[in-house]
Parts: C-alpha cells; structure tokens; sequence
C-alpha cells in the first residue's frame, strides 16, 4: 500500500505498538456500500485522502453485478437493481457529471410498475399524471382525481417529506426543519401533518382511493421500506414512494449497478484516495476517546479526521469497539438492535421475454417491477405469517424486468427477471402457513430454498405464460446466501435492521445512539442501518460528507451577514 498524500505515517504513541501504521488518510471508510463510496467521493473531490476498506473481494455491498451469473450473455444484479433512489439523491446530484464522465449511463422507463392478480387483472402506475388519472379511474372513477389532488398535496411540501429523509435530524438542521414546519403549518397544522406521516398504509390507501386494485397496486411499495401495510408510518412512506415514481420512473445504469460503482471508485482514485478488497476490518481503533485509525489483517491504516463505518450496530459496538469505548448503555442497546424479515431472490435466465396472461398483458411485458399479490389484504396477510416465523402461503412477488430498459442483460431475444421476496421470518423458519413444505429444524437447507422457490415460481407461472417452458436457468439464494454475500444483511435482511418506528428516522439505528456522530470522536456510522435508512440513496454517506466538510462556524456565522453569500 502506498501512503497518499498529506499522510503522516508516524505513529501515534497511544496506539498498539505491536502494529505497524502503514498508511495515513484523513478518513478511512469501513466497507464499501453506496454510502461509503458515495460519501468517500464526496470527501475526495472536497481534497480529502482517503481509503475504502471492502472485506469481499469486490466493492459495492449490496450492488452486485454478475455476467453469465445464470448462463453465459446472461447479466444480473444479483442484489439490489432499482436506482431510483440513487438518481433522485442529493449525492448523484453532485457527482452526476463525474459519474457521467467516468461511464455510468442510466436508462429509464415510463412504465415503472404495475401490480398483476390473480383473477388477470392488473393497475399500473405511470410517470404522468394524465396516464395515472386515467388509470386509477379505470379502476374507480374518481380516484383518479383523488390521485392527483394527493399528489399535489405531497408536492406542495415535498421540501418537507424529503426534508426528513434527507436532513440529520439530530441537528442543528433537524431543528430548522422543524421550524419549517411550525411556520407552515402553525402548531395545529404540524400536529395534523405529523399525525397523518404517522398513518399506515391500509388507512391511508383504503382512507384515499375505492378502488381495492389501487389500494393493491400502491401497497407493495412499502415493502421496499421494509415495513409493512399495518406499522405506523407505512402511509407515509407509500405515498412518498408513489409520488417518487411518478416523478423519477425506474431507472436502471446501462450494463448494471457496477457502472455506478466503478465510476464512484474511480472518482475516488482520480483524487488520489485508494479503495482496498479483501480487507476485512478486525477493529476500529480509539486513543484517548477518539478513532484514530483501523487495523486491517494487523496492519494499522490510520485515520486523521475520521473512521467511517458501513457496518452493522451489532459489528460496530459488538466487535469493531473494544468494550469501554462507548457508555455501557450504548453497547447494551445495540446488542438489543432487532433486523426485520428476510429477503429471497431468484434469478432466472429465460429463452423469450416473459408472456404475462390477461388483457394488460402488453403492458405488463413492458413494465419494469410487477407486483403479484392478491392486494393490500394479501400483502397484509404474508406479512403477518412471516412475522410469525411462518413461510407465507402466498407472498408478493417483485418480478424485475431489467430487460424491458437495457436489452443487453440478455442476449438476443432472451430475457432474465430478477425475482424478490421480502416476506419471509427473521431467524429461524417455524412452519409453513400452507402446511407443505417441511422446514426442517429451520434453517435454511438447499432442500428448503428450492423448495420454497418452487412455490413462487409455480404462482408466478400462472401470471406468465410461458414462464415453465421459458425458464433456462435458476439461481435462489435464501437469506443464509444473502447474508453470506453481505455480512450486513444479518439473517438475510435485506435492510440491515428492523425498520419499525422505533428504528426509524429520529430513532434509527436505536434511540440511544441515534444519527451518524457516534459517542466516539472522529467515528460516524452510516450505512441502511442508519438515517434515511436502506436504499439506493446514499443519504447517510452524503450526510456524513457534509457533516466532515462543513465550513467551521465563525465561517457559517460570517456568511450570514448582510452582503455576503
Ligand atoms: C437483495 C437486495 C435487493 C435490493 N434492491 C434494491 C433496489 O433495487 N433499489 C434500492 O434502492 N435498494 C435496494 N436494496 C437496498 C440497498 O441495496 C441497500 O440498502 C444499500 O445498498 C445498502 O448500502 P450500505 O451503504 O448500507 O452498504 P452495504 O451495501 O450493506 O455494504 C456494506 C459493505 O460493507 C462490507 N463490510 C462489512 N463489515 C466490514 C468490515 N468489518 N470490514 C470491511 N468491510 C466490511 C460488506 O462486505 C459490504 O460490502 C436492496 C437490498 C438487497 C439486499
């Protein structure tokens, strides 16, 4: 490893002397999620050094691109594939011409998503209001006005609903958003706007729309928060999702997510910083109540501004901190940190794009995430038997259509869909709602993962017709291969952590250590399991960036005086 520049690679005297300091950044970044990279860009276009530490042998986390994953030609995102939350942060909106520059090239769709059911209807929702008017009046007359008004409504304060998504809320800018919101609103107002943001998804979809194919084509989305239709908040989040793919589509990056990564890490190197794989980081290291460095395969790489950590609260307060590092209060709740339901994908390579049945079959062919559920109810219902350790009898299947926005995934005329579960037990598998499947003693067994999988596919095939006779190639990877894949996805969730209320926004990771400045100086935690929470967003990696290069205050004070910008 060579020492970048501005690096001071004495060592310091509090630290092991046992370990060698081999390099010196100014930050040091601890995996390399899309948090870590986008915030490790950030930092190196503001002149930081800078070293990303990955302990797999490839940078991305949860963006895994593969090609011929199933079958030669074939090209997956075996993880996460959506990018709209990536296109629409406030991270791509600084580093786009970069990215641009360095190959990454995102297509889009106006057919974003759709909900197929079981009687062979389907309820799409589009990126105009026109087509989306028309549509959810198709359904119910008179909800496409109601779309439009609660459209509007979200509209006219998306400042504040994005606000709190993208704001550290344990700050001085939490409070000004706040302040916003008083002003606004008037205390009257506020307390109605943050009673409604605290409404689930059933009351807010059955409360707003009369259609149940409305009510059905909105209620999976806020599985994709990692919630579900009944937990507080889950209106919240439909809506603002509903309203994001209106606005923003589906995009996906031509070729894949590793385009997004590579141009990131290329961005980083441009500016002199390294990013290291198969470097697994044992510890993070603290002198005199500050984070002073890590050490990776005993080797110390030291850090003179910050350590950045992507990890779990279970990794960072459980093994990466020696105890006594933080108040024993800290270290307590994060052992008490709960992860959410698990996640499955399946991954199929197909001989002709899929041929969905019933009258939107055109559509459907044409639609890039199609929900299959009986509807809200049914989305409810697999749901509560996954919280009850149970695989649900009929689960929502996201099927992705990557092909029907970058052809290229497939060779000519084939196809792929990228398949995802997000309704199975967090830990052990108790049973089956159907009665079925012997899970065994509960974990999950090769036998049990294609088993499971059969299922789905088996459901699926009766939305696709010619799914069977299509199908080339399979690969499941169960929640024990998806936590395999990323350490972060403990149990296979694919959110690293429970995103239940009191998780969540104010209190994610967990109340007694919320935000990203952690107890310890020079230490901030980012990653899905912090503020905004999972997703493509890279809104804790941004935070954090902005957080380290904030002009000191004297400069913020001076800046607010009259006549000066
Ligand atoms: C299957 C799946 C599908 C998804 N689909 C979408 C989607 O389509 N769109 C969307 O917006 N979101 C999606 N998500 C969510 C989104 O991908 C994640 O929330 C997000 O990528 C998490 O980023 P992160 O910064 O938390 O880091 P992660 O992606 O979790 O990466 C963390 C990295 O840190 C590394 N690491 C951990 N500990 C150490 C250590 N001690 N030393 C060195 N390295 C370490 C890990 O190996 C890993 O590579 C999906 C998630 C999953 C799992």
């Amino acid at each position: 490893m060579t020492v970048p520049r501005g690096s001071t690679p004495a060592g310091r005297s509090s630290l092991p002397v046992s370990i060698a300091a081999m390099a010196t950044f100014d930050a040091v970044f601890v995996g390399s999620g899309i948090n870590a990279l986008a915030g490790a860009a950030l930092l190196a276009k503001q002149g930081w050094s800078v070293c990303v530490l990955e302990r797999n042998d490839r940078l991305g986390g949860a963006i895994r691109t593969e090609t011929d994953y199933t079958l030669p030609g074939f090209t997956h995102e075996v993880l996460s594939s959506w990018h709209p939350l990536f296109q629409g942060s406030a991270a791509y909106a600084e580093l786009a011409d970069d990215l641009h520059r360095h190959g990454l090239e995102y297509v889009n769709t106006e057919q974003p998503t759709a909900t197929a059911f079981p009687d062979g209807r389907a309820a799409f929702l589009g990126t105009t209001m026109e087509a989306n008017v028309t549509e959810l009046d198709r359904h119910a007359p008179g909800d496409g006005e109601a779309w439009q008004r609660q459209f509007e409504e979200f509209v006219a304060h998306a400042d504040l609903s994005f606000g709190v998504l993208d704001t550290e809320l344990w700050s001085g800018a939490g409070l000004g958003l706040g302040r916003t919101m008083l002003r606004r609103f008037g205390r009257r107002g506020l307390l109605g706007f943050a009673g409604g943001a605290l409404a689930t998804c059933r009351d807010w979809t059955t409360a707003t729309f009369a259609s149940e194919q409305t009510h059905g084509l909105l209620a999976p989305w806020v599985l994709h928060t990692g919630l579900g239709p009944d937990n507080a908040v889950s209106g919240f989040m439909t809506r603002v999702i509903a309203c994001a793919v209106q606005l923003g589509g589906m995009p996906v990056p031509v070729g894949g997510g590793v385009t997004l990564v590579e141009a990131l890490a290329a961005i980083v190197r441009g500016a002199g910083g390294e990013l290291r794989t198969d470097a697994h980081v044992e510890r993070i290291v603290v002198s005199e109540g500050k984070a002073v460095g890590v050490v990776v395969a005993g080797e110390r790489v030291d850090a003179h501004m910050a350590v950045v950590a992507g990890v779990t609260p279970t990794q960072l307060y459980g093994s990466l901190l020696s105890r006594g590092a933080v108040p024993d209060g800290v270290a307590l709740a994060a052992k008490r940190y709960r992860y959410g339901r698990a996640g499955m994908q399946i991954h199929l390579a197909l001989a002709e794009p899929p041929r969905w049945k019933g009258p939107d079959a055109g559509r459907l062919s044409q639609t890039a995430i199609v929900h299959v559920t009986p509807g809200l109810d049914g989305v409810s219902r697999a749901v509560n038997e996954a919280e009850r350790g149970l695989l649900p009898a009929e689960a929502t299947i996201v099927a992705g259509q990557p092909c029907a926005l970058d052809p290229a995934r497939a060779p000519d005329g084939k196809s792929i869909l990228w398949i995802q579960l997000q309704e199975l037990p967090a830990g052990r598998v108790k049973g089956d709602a159907l009665a079925e499947l012997d899970v065994g003693d509960g974990t999950w067994t090769e036998e049990l993962r294609e088993a499971y999988a059969d299922r789905i596919v088996a459901r699926l095939g009766d939305s696709i017709e010619n799914l069977g006779s299509a199908t080339l190639k399979r690969i499941v990877l169960s929640p024990a291969d998806l936590e395999q894949l990323n350490c972060n996805l403990v149990g296979g969730d694919l959110y690293a952590g429970s995103c239940a209320l009191d998780q969540n926004l104010l209190w994610r990771p967990f109340a007694e250590a919320p935000g990203h400045a952690t107890a310890v100086e020079g230490l901030y935690h980012i990653g899905a399991c912090t503020h905004p929470g999972p997703g493509l967003g890279a809104g804790s990696g941004y935070l954090v960036a902005k957080l380290l290069t904030r002009p000191p205050l004297p400069r913020r004070l001076l800046a607010k005086l009259p006549g000066r910008s």
